[in-house]
C-alpha cells in the first residue's frame, strides 16, 4: 500500500531538553566524550540500541524517561555545560587559520569525495578514503579552516557483514532513514527544497540536498531518490560503489556536475576559489566549474581551464593501476558528448582529456588522468605513495625525470579526538596540558608523554584493554546467537581472551595484498606462541571483503576457520561487522597494531596511526605511512617494530615465505618478551617504546597536520593565484592561456644546439663548472623558456641519477632566434662518474610548475655533453 501523503514526525522533548536537539543535529558530539556521555546518559541501552545516533535515541526514547531527566537538576547541568561548549566552539574567533594570517573572506575550499566516515551510524563510507574524508572535515572544523564538504547521500550505503555457518561473508544493506539520522534537508527561500539537475541522455536528474553539519563545517550530500526521477535514476544514490561502469559514471556526474550546482544553488558566492578532490571520482567539477566560467566570464574553453586549474588540488590514494576509475569512450560519449559541445570541444577533445595517449582512439577515459591533467597541485597520501605515483604517472610529462614529476605528497593522519579514548585523553590533558587537544601537531608539547608515570600509564592502557575484552566477547556472543549457535558455543565466547594477555589487533578490508592470514601460514607456530601458559598472546581480527572481491572472502573464512578450531578457540576472534565503533574499541585496546601489506601497495593506511595514538605499539611491514615513520625515527629509541627491511621481491610466494618468518620471529624473540618482561610488576621497556611511539609519532600522524599542511601549501596558495588570474577581468587567465598556445606552436624549434663547459681532467668534490649553451628559441623570447645545467652522478646504467638542475641565465643573443646561456659555478657535491646535460623548460610568472606534458627540450648527442670523472 503506498501512502497518499508522506510527513514526518519529530519527537518532543520538553522545554528544559531543547538543547538536546541542537547537541544531536551538529556532529560535533561525536568527538566530545562529555556530550556523548549526556547522550548515554538518557539512555544507555537505547544509546547502542540506536547505534549511537543521538537523533534516533531523541526520536525513540520513552517519554517518561525524558520527563525525568527535564527535571534530574544534574542532568540538566549537564545540558548546560556540553551546550555552552558547542557555543564556544562555534564562536571561537581566535581559530589557527585566523592566527595563520588567512582571510576567511573570498577564501573557501569545497572538499568533494565519494565517500565521507564521519560517526558509525551514518552510513556513506566503505572504509580509509571515507574516514580520511570525514577527519579532514573534523580538523578543519577545529582549525577554523573555511571548507565545505560535497558528497552523495547513499540510501543503503556500505554493507553490514556477517558470516554463515560456514564462514562465509554474507552481506546486508539497510537503508538509511535520512529523517531520523543528524540530516537537515536544505530549502530556498521559497520554503521548498533546493534541487539541482544534472542531464542524462536524453532526460534530466533531479537531486536533492542535505546538510551534516561537522562543528563548523557543512557536508552537502546530494540525493537523487525523488519521484520525479525515472526509477532507474532514483537508484542512482543507492548504494556507494555499486553497479556497473555506466552507474559509476552516473554517480559521478552526479558527484562532479551536481556538487557544483549545488554549492551555486546553496549561494556560496563568490564561487570557492579551491576545490579538493579526495580520489578522482569528482573529478567532473573541474569540468562543470571551466563551463560556468566560460559562460559567466565570457572565457575560453583554455582561458577557463586555466582559472579552474589554478584552485584545483588532487589528492590521489591508490596504488594499484587497475584501482583507478576508468569508462569506456562509447559510455562517456552517451553521457558527456553533449556536455562536451557545451564546453566548445569535440568528443575526441574531451576524452583527450582523459587519456594518458590522446591519440590511441581506444584509450579508456581515466578520472585520475583527468584531475592530473586539471589540477594545479596534486598529490599522494604517504612519501613512499608519492613515488609510487610518479612512477605510475610518468607518462603524462614525457622526457621529465621520475623525481621530478610534479605529484608531491601530503602524508595522512587521523582526528585524535574521534579516536582517543576518554581514559587517554584524560592522562594527555594531565600531562600535557589542555592545549594539546587544539596543537596536537605541535612536537615540544608531545615530549609531556615523558613525564606521565609508567604506573598510570600502564594501568589507564590496562583497563582499555579490558574494556576490548568485554567488547569482544558481547559482539560475539551476538554474532553466535544471531547465528542460532548453540549454547555451549554461547557458553565459549563469555570466556574468550583473557583481559591481561597480549593483544594483538588487525582491522581492515581483507583483500589480497592486506594478507590478513600472513601471521596464520604457519598454525602450529602460531598455537604453540598463543598458548604460552606463561605469555599468552590473543588476536582479534576485523573486515569486510569488497562484494566481488573472492579472494578476500576466502581469507575472512580463513581467519574464521582457525578461530573455531580448538587450538585457537580462547586466543583467536574474528569480529564480524567492522565500523567505526569496532575500530575505536580495537586502536583504543589493543597491545600491538598488526599490518602486513605487501609493499608498496598499501597508499597510507590510517587504522595504526589512531592506535599508536591510544599508545598501541605497531608491528608492520615498510610501507604506506610505516614507512616514513620507521625512517624518521631514531633507532635508539624504537618505537614499536618493522617486519622487513622494505625490500622489494618479485616473487610474491617468496615475499610471504620471508615476512612471516620474520613476523613469526619478532613475535618469537622481541615482542612477546619484551611485553612480559616485568620488573617491579611493570614492563618497562615496553613503556620505554610506548613513549617513543606517541611522543615520536604523535605529533605528525594527525589530520591537523595534514589540513595546515593542505592549506599552507595548496589552499591559500591556490586561492591567491585563482584570484590573481582573475585581476583586470581575467586578463591574466586569458594571457596564460594565449602564452601556452604560442609556446606549444614554437616547441618544435626549441633546440639546445650545443654545450660547452671547461672540463679538464678530473674535478674534486666541492669543485665548481661554468657552462654554456647556445639555445634555438624560434619565436620565443629568452625569458619565457628556462635554461638549465642539470648535472648529477650516473648510475650503473649510465643514466644520471640524483641530478640537480641550475639555472642559466641569458647572455648574448646569437643571430635571429639563437641565445648564448651560461652558468658560473656549477658545483659537484659528490665523489664519482659524473655527467651533465643541459634542457630547456617553459617559464610563465603564472605557472605552478616549469612542466607542461610535451614541453620539455633536452641536449641530444650532436651537442656535445660532456663529462669528467672524479
Ligand atoms: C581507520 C579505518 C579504516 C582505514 O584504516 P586502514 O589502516 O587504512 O585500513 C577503515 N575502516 C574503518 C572502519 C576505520 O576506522
Amino acid at each position: 500500500m503506498k501512502p497518499i501523503r508522506t510527513f514526518n514526525v519529530v519527537p518532543s522533548l520538553p522545554g528544559p531538553l531543547e538543547g538536546l536537539r541542537r547537541l544531536a543535529y551538529n556532529l560535533r558530539w561525536s568527538w566530545n566524550h562529555d556530550t556523548i556521555e549526556l547522550f548515554r546518559r538518557l539512555d544507555r541501552e537505547l544509546w547502542e540500541e540506536v547505534g549511537h545516533n543521538p537523533v534516533l535515541l531523541l526520536g525513540r526514547i520513552d517519554q517518561a524517561r525524558l520527563e525525568a531527566a527535564a527535571a534530574d537538576a544534574g542532568f540538566l547541568a549537564h545540558l548546560e555545560r556540553a551546550l555552552a561548549d558547542l557555543e564556544r566552539y562555534l564562536s571561537g574567533e581566535l581559530t589557527w587559520f585566523t592566527r595563520a594570517g588567512g582571510r576567511r573572506q573570498g577564501t573557501l575550499v569545497a572538499y568533494f569525495s565519494a565517500e565521507f566516515g564521519l560517526t558509525e551510524s551514518i552510513s556513506v563510507f566503505a572504509g580509509g578514503l571515507g574516514i580520511l574524508a570525514g577527519d579532514h572535515l573534523k580538523s578543519a572544523s577545529d582549525l577554523g579552516v573555511p571548507l565545505v564538504g560535497v558528497g552523495l547521500l547513499y540510501q543503503q550505503g556500505y554493507f553490514r557483514q556477517y558470516l554463515n555457518e560456514a564462514g562465509w561473508q554474507q552481506e546486508r544493506y539497510e537503508d538509511n532513514d535520512f529523517h531520523t539520522l543528524p540530516l537537515t534537508l536544505e530549502r530556498g527561500p521559497d520554503g521548498k527544497p533546493l534541487a539541482v539537475e544534472v542531464a542524462y541522455p536524453g532526460r534530466a536528474v533531479r537531486a536533492q540536498v542535505w546538510r551534516v553539519q561537522i562543528g563548523r563545517v557543512p557536508l552537502y550530500l546530494l540525493d537523487a531518490n525523488l519521484e520525479v526521477n525515472r526509477p532507474e535514476d532514483r537508484d542512482l544514490t543507492d548504494q556507494l560503489y555499486g553497479g556497473d561502469p555506466e552507474m559509476r559514471l552516473k554517480q559521478e556526474i552526479l558527484l562532479g556536475v551536481g556538487g557544483y550546482r549545488a554549492l551555486e544553488a546553496l549561494g556560496l558566492n563568490p564561487n570557492p576559489p579551491v576545490y579538493h578532490l579526495n580520489e578522482g571520482h569528482a573529478a567532473f567539477v573541474a569540468l562543470e566549474r571551466i563551463r560556468r566560467l566560460m559562460r559567466s566570464e565570457d572565457l575560453s574553453f583554455a582561458e577557463a581551464r586555466e582559472a579552474a586549474s589554478a584552485g584545483l588540488v588532487f589528492t590521489t590514494h591508490t596504488p594499484v593501476p587497475a584501482g583507478h576509475d576508468h569508462f569506456p569512450p562509447e559510455l562517456l560519449g552517451r553521457y558527456l558528448g553533449e556536455y562536451a559541445r557545451e564546453l566548445g570541444l569535440s568528443l575526441e577533445g574531451l576524452l583527450a582529456l582523459g587519456r594518458k595517449n590522446p591519440a590511441d582512439g581506444r584509450e579508456t577515459f581515466g578520472m585520475t588522468t583527468l584531475a592530473l591533467k586539471l589540477a594545479a597541485h596534486s598529490n599522494g597520501v604517504s612519501r613512499l605513495h608519492g613515488q609510487v605515483t610518479r612512477r605510475t604517472w610518468r607518462e603524462l610529462w614525457p622526457g621529465v625525470p621520475e623525481e621530478e614529476i610534479p605529484i608531491g605528497h601530503v602524508t595522512n593522519g587521523v582526528h585524535f579526538q574521534s579516536w582517543i579514548s576518554l581514559e587517554m585523553n584524560q592522562l594527555y590533558e594531565r600531562y600535557l596540558g589542555p592545549s594539546w587537544r587544539e596543537e596536537p601537531a605541535d612536537r615540544a608539547l608531545w615530549q609531556g608523554v615523558y613525564s606521565i608515570p609508567d604506573e598510570e600509564l600502564w594501568r589507564t592502557h590496562e583497563r582499555r584493554r579490558e574494556r576490548l575484552v568485554a567488547f569482544t566477547r558481547r559482539r560475539l556472543q551476538g554474532q553466535l546467537s544471531r547465528r542460532g549457535a548453540s549454547e555451549a558455543e554461547l557458553e565459549a565466547a563469555r570466556g574468550v581472551l583473557d583481559p591481561e594477555a597480549l593483544t594483538i589487533g588487525f582491522a581492515r578490508r581483507f583483500t589480497g595484498y592486506k594478507r590478513a592470514t600472513l601471521i596464520l601460514s604457519d598454525p602450529q607456530r602460531l598455537a604453540r606462541l598463543l598458548n604460552d601458559p606463561a605469555h599468552p598472546v590473543q588476536l582479534i581480527f576485523a573486515g569486510k571483503a569488497h562484494p566481488r572481491d573472492e579472494e578476500g572472502k576466502r581469507l575472512v573464512q580463513r581467519v574464521a576457520e582457525l578461530a573455531r578450531q580448538p587450538a585457537f578457540a580462547r586466543r583467536l576472534v574474528f569480529l564480524e561487522d567492522y565500523d567505526m565503533a569496532v575500530a575505536r574499541a580495537l586502536v583504543q585496546g589493543a597491545d600491538v597494531w598488526l599490518n602486513t601489506p605487501r609493499r608498496p601497495l598499501e597508499a597510507s593506511g590510517t587504522s595504526g596511526m589512531k592506535a599508536m595514538a591510544n599508545g598501541a605499539l605497531n608491528l608492520s611491514t615498510l610501507d604506506g605511512w610505516w614507512d616514513e615513520a620507521w625512517q624518521g625515527a631514531d633507532p635508539d629509541e624504537p618505537i614499536g617494530w618493522a617486519i622487513g627491511r622494505g625490500e622489494d621481491y618479485p616473487d610474491p610466494a617468496l615475499q610471504d615465505r620471508l615476512e612471516a618468518e620474520a613476523l613469526y620471529g619478532l613475535l618469537e624473540q622481541d615482542v612477546v618478551p619484551a611485553f612480559y618482561e616485568r620488573p617491579g610488576g611493570l614492563p618497562r621497556r615496553w613503556l620505554a617504546r610506548m613513549k617513543a611511539s606517541i611522543a615520536t609519532l604523535a605529533p605528525r600522524y594527525n589530520t591537523h597536520r595534514v589540513v595546515r599542511e593542505y592549506t599552507q601549501r595548496c589552499y591559500l596558495v591556490g586561492a591567491e593565484r585563482f584570484r590573481a588570474l582573475a585581476e583586470t577581468g581575467w586578463g591574466r587567465a586569458r594571457a596564460l592561456a594565449a602564452w601556452k598556445e604560442r609556446l606549444q606552436a614554437a616547441w618544435p624549434q626549441v633546440r639546445v644546439e650545443a654545450v660547452k663547459a671547461d672540463l679538464e681532467g678530473d674535478l674534486r668534490v666541492g669543485q665548481a663548472l661554468d657552462v654554456w649553451a647556445w639555445v634555438s628559441l624560434g619565436p620565443l623570447t629568452p625569458e619565457e623558456v628556462r635554461v638549465e645545467v642539470y648535472l648529477g652522478r650516473l648510475d650503473p646504467g649510465g643514466e644520471l641519477a640524483q641530478a640537480g638542475a641550475t639555472a642559466m641565465r641569458p647572455v648574448e643573443a646569437k643571430g635571429p632566434g639563437r641565445h648564448l646561456f651560461q652558468a658560473e659555478a656549477v658545483p659537484c657535491q659528490m665523489s664519482g662518474l659524473h655527467g651533465l646535460t643541459v634542457r630547456v623548460l617553459p617559464q610563465h610568472p603564472d605557472l605552478p610548475v616549469p612542466f607542461l606534458p610535451g614541453l620539455i627540450a633536452w641536449a641530444g648527442p650532436e651537442s656535445v655533453a660532456q663529462q669528467t670523472s672524479g
